[in-house]
């Protein structure tokens, strides 16, 4: 073994990348058939695989074993019957421009070092700024999910609304509001107190005369309203909140408006989607997760803002040793705005899929999506044993066996122990209301009509058996 062996060559790429596409091509050819869930019990394995690498050369093949023992092991995120928390799949276009812009690996912090790729990745923001009709000006930029994506959007509306004052800052949340934008308020040095968490009105949305009135209280206490967060799609039930008033509201109070749209913004992309989002084209900032709703492999998560400057104001940064680095033609220095320096090209992932297959595949992919949780919801709303506490807006449903209290609760845990125990689907569960909620989220680009059905039958099939196995002691699951 030569000092050079760290360099594969034209055959080492050939023979790893030929071999590496077959593995990937014989796993996803047999998604359809691995389980959902995997045994619990993964101790030897996860010890096995903490073992520190080896001074020697290892064997591919054993390697590549190695690594499908590892996929084998707690939920199959990838699976087509994933429909737990926001499943994607993973489109493998976006995983080969991934190799291919990790293996040009230019450096996409500053323009000037690659403008062909940093065009590509700033084409994709451009067109998504369109999308949401911000105006001139606007901006973004490519992060790892939708955490990373909200911080700088928090450090912005901060920095824009309240510098210097910032212990007087109030930001505005309901109780669906995504937990990242506390944990982003928190590093941007806001204490939990500066937070205001207002319940949601009885059709589990933002409360807008709530916020309203909290607003006004906080300015009679002399305190400093900035930020007002909308979610466009909740994470435990899907919803949309109202956009258009709560823009509205933060406009004439001089907020700063952020809309969660992770999950739900880019149904923008369609036609139903566009008519619940309306009122985001008046959002200050925009986080939409194309690991989510674009069904991109994990970590990635776009941030969109209305005046890119802000963005910029508030995470420029010079260093001496940066001075060689010039501009590029109207392209943007992604170092100046967010946290990061150094940075992969983040756009390939999105550009390769967009371009390969055409944003009319998107389209219909999501409405396909809304579709059939449509369906699933009909469906289950004809179960006389079942409860459904609303209607999807997206691709989120939520329901549970009728009853109250403890009882209830147990009883609907042991409904999604039974469903998931088939290994064939995948749902999770929330607390919506104070009430233990299953929940099913339609969403993999990998799900189609076939495992809609297979997940009403596996549902029904629950119900049944679990009302035939406590007998009579449920009154409440009567059919008639
Ligand atoms: C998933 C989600 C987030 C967080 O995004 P990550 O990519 O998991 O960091 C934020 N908000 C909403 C509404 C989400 O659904």
């Amino acid at each position: 073994m030569t000092s050079y062996s760290l360099d594969l060559g034209r055959a080492g790429v050939e023979k790893l990348g030929h071999r590496a596409v077959d593995f990937v091509a014989d796993y996803l050819d047999g998604l359809s058939g691995e389980p959902t869930l995997y045994d619990t019990d993964t101790s030897a394995l996860v010890t096995r695989l903490l073992d520190a690498p080896p001074e020697r050369p290892g064997d591919l093949e054993e390697l590549l074993t190695t690594i499908g023992e590892a996929a084998a092991s707690g939920m199959n995120t990838a699976s087509p019957g994933y429909l737990a928390y926001f499943p994607a799949g993973g489109l493998t276009s976006s995983a080969f421009g991934e190799l291919i812009a990790e293996s040009l690996n230019r450096y996409t912090a500053f323009a000037a070092l690659a403008p062909g790729l940093v065009a590509i990745e700033q084409s994709v923001l451009r067109w998504l700024c369109g999308a949401f009709a911000l105006p001139a000006g606007s901006g973004g930029l490519v992060l790892t999910g939708g955490s990373m994506a909200t911080l700088p959007a928090i450090v912005a509306a901060r920095d824009s609304r309240v510098a210097g004052e910032v212990s007087r800052g109030v930001v505005y949340v309901s109780e669906h509001t995504h937990h990242c934008i506390a944990k982003a308020a928190h590093i941007a040095g806001l204490t939990r107190a500066q937070i205001r968490i207002l319940p949601s009105s009885a059709d589990f949305r933002t409360d807008v005369a709530a916020v309203a009135r909290q607003i006004q209280q906080d300015r009679r206490a002399g305190l400093l309203p900035f930020l007002l967060v909308a979610t466009a799609g909740a994470t435990s039930t899907g919803l949309v909140d109202p956009l258009e008033e709560l823009g509205a509201l933060a406009r004439r109070e001089g907020l700063w408006f952020h809309v969660d749209g992770a999950y739900g913004a880019p149904y923008q992309l369609t036609d139903r989607g566009r008519q619940l989002l309306r009122g985001i084209e008046a959002a200050d900032s925009i986080v939409l997760d194309p690991h989510k709703s674009m069904f991109l492999p994990y970590g990635t998560g776009i941030l969109l803002v209305r005046d890119e400057q802000a963005l910029r104001a508030a995470h420029t940064a010079d260093a001496d040793y940066l001075q060689d680095i010039g501009q590029a033609g109207g392209l943007p220095d992604y170092a100046h705005l967010g946290p990061e320096l150094t940075r992969e090209s983040r756009g390939m992932r999105l550009w390769l899929p967009l371009h390969l297959h055409g944003v009319a595949a998107f389209r219909e992919a999501l409405n396909e999506k809304l579709d059939l949780t449509r369906w699933i919801h009909r469906e289950l709303v004809s179960e006389p044993a079942l409860e459904l506490p609303w209607a999807p807006d997206l691709t989120v449903i939520g329901f549970r066996l009728r009853g109250d209290g403890a009882a209830a609760a147990e009883a609907n845990r042991l409904l999604l122990e039974r469903i998931n125990a088939s290994r064939r689907v995948c749902l999770s569960t929330t607390r919506v209301a104070g009430r233990y909620t299953l929940r099913l989220c339609l969403q993999s680009v990998r799900s189609h009509a076939e495992q809609a059905a297979e997940a009403v039958d596996l549902i029904r099939a629950a119900v049944h058996d679990l009302a035939a196995s406590s007998g009579g002691r449920r009154t409440t699951t009567s059919a008639t």
